[in-house]
């Protein structure tokens, strides 16, 4: 009760006069708000001020300046940088104090209302999850998406507040400097990315690799200050004529000598193994048209430019036209001055410019219809969208959602090169074989997803890195239509199953030419056709397809035919079932041609699949025998027995190509075993053996070889088994021959 009375003659502000320097700060303050927001509630911020400053008094930052310059300088930037809202700045003013001082939540919302106390609610949260040590990095990720969730200014505001942290980074003790300069590039560099905040972000960047790498800094930054007079007299003289033909045609622009991060000269000299000055004079000139140009100025400018000096047209990119997802827009073009340097010029309105600077947060200030609004929109869906479904146990893979995906109808994929894809979701790896070449996707006969062997038609999920494993012939399966949404790949299919069926027509044609010649039958196309339904057939096509497919004997057709030319009628006779539709057809084709090209033995990776394959001829393998597969040039699986001299030099040399299978349970179909017998020769050796495996076994034997040499034979039988079980105990039996001294399995 006493202290609640306290509480409130303290900050009892209305009556309260700030002294003059303070006066002046929050003044300076009111001003870079109406300077850069759209509205301003000064009495509010005016009031956020006052309690900033008394809750906050008498503490002072390691820089000893009192603690209230902080708060006051995440305010700015907020409203300076960022250019959120009034609200924010009021927020941001107070975003230390909950925390820090006897200033409670409640208190905010009294005072200021409840959105304020929401923002510094979920501002205090995320620092609370800072500070725990312990905490692994996605998790932190993920409560700070949580807090997002309510307010996305609230991730807006900590940007803020950790930009000014860095900024004064310099007051601290080197371990602590040390520790923040990681986690801030660990974590608010690339959040700050994915906001599209890329001011924010490269000033990050630069901060923490002055504190983590201070040589390398203080290098490149002395080269720049070195370079700086001969790179501004440069732009000048470059600029010069355009500039004078600009002002002529009374545009209003500004232009910019780009500079270049340090910290990404850093990297780039690093990645390509350049020194300093190659890297940096690839000159970068933007040029920003002020309101209220539009992009058809843009085009102007660019045509101004080129009449000047040389484009390459390789370099050319038009981002107005085609804006980037996070609502980029710009034209790139890359010119050659006559005296043969290269100068990369960007071309933007100043909207653009602020979008490309500010990301979602220029949103703010452009809230009407353009792609970037889109974009937010979109942003905002989806961070709902995952809230609303949160799955604390899986905080990594959150993390990878968060950062991959922006839009939910798209997953994001990676090639083994890195390079990112996108696909609509519920896309397989046949979706994206196609998506990288039509001629992968024919070719595709197996895929890995994140280092492992999966069905071709397994759905891929986000972030997934998908390696698709060709031969060198076709092996487009007309079943695949059902397992791709993409448009390409569907398309490509379609063709092929239409392609696939003509060849057969044009097969079945070529047949019965043959057939008809050596007859000397002639029929027209018309009277082909007549004959054709009174054969049950819809045309002659459908009586091609099946005669190509080996589904109609030819010599029925020539017979019929035969009579049609002599007769000149025909036999009603045979007419009975109803014909064949087109769908019938091609069923019977494809249940065919699968009969015939895949066995039912072999599961990939413990599923069975489409994939076509052939036991090899060196170690015939037959099930329970340990096997792994081997994708051969021509796109067959093979499968060898691992232990087949064969797979240990595919393994030295071409393990990629290896992949996993083992048997199915129940196979239908037969192997073939081969047992080598050895033993004393006698009179009806062999007709023992053979009765051992057909009466006694039960089995059908292919071939059995034998050579007798001086009272001893040796022979090599072949048998169709079922597995190795089987072989076994043929083995077993065959042992028991008289005479046989040794029986074993043969290779
Ligand atoms: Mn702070």
């Amino acid at each position: 009760m006493a202290e609640a009375e306290t509480k409130k003659e303290k900050y009892e502000l209305k009556d309260y006069r700030l002294a003059e320097s303070q006066q002046l700060d929050l003044d300076n303050l009111l001003e870079v708000c109406r300077n850069n927001l759209q509205s301003v509630d000064e009495e509010r911020i005016s009031k956020a001020f006052k309690l900033c400053y008394l809750s906050h008094e008498g503490v002072m930052r390691a820089s000893g300046e009192p603690f209230y310059y902080h708060p006051m300088a995440v305010a700015k930037i907020v409203a300076s940088e960022i250019n959120i809202d009034d609200v924010s700045v009021t927020a941001a003013l107070l975003h230390d104090t909950v925390e820090d001082t006897d200033v409670s939540l409640e208190d905010i919302e009294e005072m200021f209302g409840e959105t304020v106390a929401h923002l510094i609610d979920g501002v205090t949260k995320i620092s609370g999850v800072f500070k725990s040590r312990d905490t692994k990095q996605a998790e932190t990720f993920m409560k700070l998406l949580l807090s997002m969730a309510e307010d996305i200014r609230v991730v807006l505001i900590k940007f803020a507040d950790r930009l000014h942290n860095m900024r004064t980074i310099q007051h601290l003790p080197r371990d602590k400097q040390l520790k923040i300069a990681n986690e801030t590039m660990e974590l608010y560099a690339p959040l700050a990315h994915r906001f599209g905040l890329f001011k924010i972000k490269s000033e990050l960047e630069d901060l923490c690799f002055k504190v983590m790498d201070p040589t390398s800094y203080k290098f490149i930054a002395r080269k720049l200050r070195e370079k700086k007079e001969a790179r501004e007299s440069f732009i000048e003289e470059f600029m010069q004529p355009i500039r004078n033909q600009l002002d002529e045609m009374g545009y209003n622009f500004e232009i910019k000598g780009r500079p270049k991060h340090i910290h990404s000269i850093f990297r780039k000299m690093q990645r390509q193994q350049k020194p300093f000055e190659e890297i940096y004079d690839l000159f970068a000139i933007r040029i920003i048209l002020e309101d209220p140009h539009s992009k058809e100025d843009c085009w102007r400018v660019y045509s101004i430019i080129t009449d000047w000096y040389t484009p390459i047209p390789k370099r050319f990119r038009d981002f107005i036209s085609v804006p980037k997802a996070n609502g980029y827009q710009s034209l790139h073009t890359t010119v050659i001055t006559q005296k043969g340097r290269k100068v990369e010029v960007q071309i933007r309105t100043r909207k653009m410019d602020e979008i490309a600077e500010k990301g979602v947060a220029a949103h703010w200030k452009y809230k009407e219809g353009s792609a970037g609004s889109e974009t937010l929109e979109k942003f905002i869906h989806w961070v709902r969208e995952i809230l609303d479904n949160p799955r604390p146990e899986a905080a990594t893979e959150f993390v990878k959602d968060f950062q991959l995906n922006l839009y939910q109808d798209e997953i994001y994929v990676f090639t083994p090169d890195g390079e990112l894809k996108t696909l609509p979701n519920g896309a397989t790896p046949i979706d994206f074989a196609f998506e990288i070449h039509s001629e992968i996707g024919e070719r595709a006969v197996a895929a890995k997803v994140n280092g492992k062997m999966v069905p071709l038609r397994k759905e891929l999920s986000v972030g997934d890195q998908v390696e698709i494993i060709t031969g060198n012939k076709i092996n487009l399966n007309p079943d695949w239509i059902d397992d791709v949404v993409t448009h390409k790949a569907r398309s490509r299919i379609r063709q092929y199953i239409k392609q696939k069926e003509r060849e057969v027509v044009k097969e079945g044609r070529k047949i019965w030419r043959k057939h008809a010649d050596r007859n000397n039958i002639e029929l027209s196309e018309e009277e082909m056709d007549q004959v054709a339904k009174k054969l049950d057939f819809k045309n002659s096509q459908y009586l091609f397809y099946d005669i190509g497919n080996g589904d109609y004997d030819v010599k029925k057709l020539v017979e019929y035919a035969k009579q049609f030319v002599s007769k000149g009628r025909i036999d009603e006779e045979e007419s009975e079932k109803p014909p064949r539709t087109a769908q019938e057809n091609y069923e019977k084709y494809y249940e065919t041609a699968r009969a015939r090209d895949e066995g039912n033995a072999l599961l990939l990776n413990g599923e069975m699949t489409d994939i076509k394959y052939s036991y090899a001829n060196c170690c015939n393998p037959i099930p329970g025998d340990d096997v792994i597969g081997f994708i051969s040039r021509t796109g067959d699986v093979k499968i060898h027995r691992s232990n087949c001299k064969n797979t240990r030099h595919l393994l030295k040399t071409d393990s990629e190509r290896i992949i996993d299978v083992s048997w199915a349970t129940n196979i239908d179909s037969k192997f073939i075993g081969a047992v080598k017998i050895i033993g004393e020769d006698r009179v009806g050796l062999i007709n023992d053996l053979t009765d051992v495996v057909s009466k006694s076994m039960k089995t059908n034997m292919k071939s059995i070889n034998v050579n007798s040499d001086s009272g001893m034979f040796e022979g090599i039988m072949t048998v169709f088994i079922d597995d190795l079980d089987h072989l076994d105990r043929i083995i077993k039996h065959l042992k028991r021959v008289k005479g046989v001294k040794m029986a074993v399995r043969y290779e």
